[in-house]
């Protein structure tokens, strides 16, 4: 039976990472939907281009804890200071209309069609939860009612899946992996990864491309060019370390 290919792009933690995020849309190509899982600024250089290129592109994002903190909805305390500096700088740039935009993401928002809810942490604590392990994870599953929870905030491309135990168990997700929704049992909870800021060693901007026609989720990963958004965090005068970790991916 023919079933018609429904392609999403989810990308998560761009953190105003211009030049990543346009790469990462020319790799995955014409998609039926863009969504995006918060943290669309903070840390990086370009924060009122990169909400108006995903306005362009129609897509659909939650709240993540940097958009708090840039339009001043949470205080940085909590931050360390090269984050807290960054996301100072973000406010001080970001314009009204690009304020407006974050401050009007929600911090879930539930796909009942596509069986999907989105969050930036978790959906017991959608801006401040980081789902690093399988026991974190299994026990956010009584929060959220559809078959998949995408969620991002660890930078860490990743998910936690049952494969026919009956148990949670938290894989990494290499380059170009490919995950059968239909051979698995049971709620999923899959990370695409950070498009501006990769944390696992590999500074390659990640994505995830879900097809729910074919019931599959590809783990990607795009080069681009780093320098770029290092000089352009050089000119803005951000933190140091916030420059030279985009090359490491760490
Ligand atoms: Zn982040």
């Amino acid at each position: 039976m023919y079933r018609r290919s429904v392609r999403i792009a989810v990308l998560s933690d761009i953190h105003s990472n211009l030049v990543a995020l346009e790469q990462v849309l020319r790799d995955c190509g014409t998609v039926d939907a863009v969504w995006c899982l918060g943290d669309v600024v903070g840390y990086g250089p370009r924060p009122n281009e990169v909400v108006a290129r995903l306005q362009a592109v129609g897509a659909v994002a939650v709240a993540g804890n940097h958009d708090w903190a840039a339009i001043g909805r949470i205080d940085t305390d909590d931050f360390n200071p090269d984050a807290a500096a960054a996301a100072q700088w973000t406010a001080r740039m970001l314009l009204h209309e690009a304020s407006a935009y974050l401050a009007g993401l929600p911090q879930v928002r539930v796909h009942d069609q596509q069986r999907a809810t989105l969050v930036h942490g978790s959906p017991r604590d959608p801006l401040w939860e980081y789902l690093l392990d399988a026991h974190r994870a299994a026990a956010n599953l009584a929060h959220f009612a559809t078959q998949l929870c995408l969620f991002g905030h660890t930078h860490i491309p990743s998910r936690f899946v049952d494969r026919g135990d009956g148990r949670l168990r938290a894989e990494y997700a290499e380059p170009d992996d490919v995950l059968d929704l239909q051979q698995l049992q049971g709620k999923l909870l899959l990370n695409p990864g950070s498009v501006g800021q990769p944390r696992d060693g590999d500074p390659r901007a990640a994505y995830l491309l879900l097809d729910l026609g074919q019931g599959t989720a590809t783990w990607r990963r795009v080069e681009y060019d780093v320098w770029e958004t290092q000089q352009q965090m050089i000119e803005a005068k951000l933190p140091r370390w916030l420059v030279e970790r985009l090359a490491l991916g760490r």
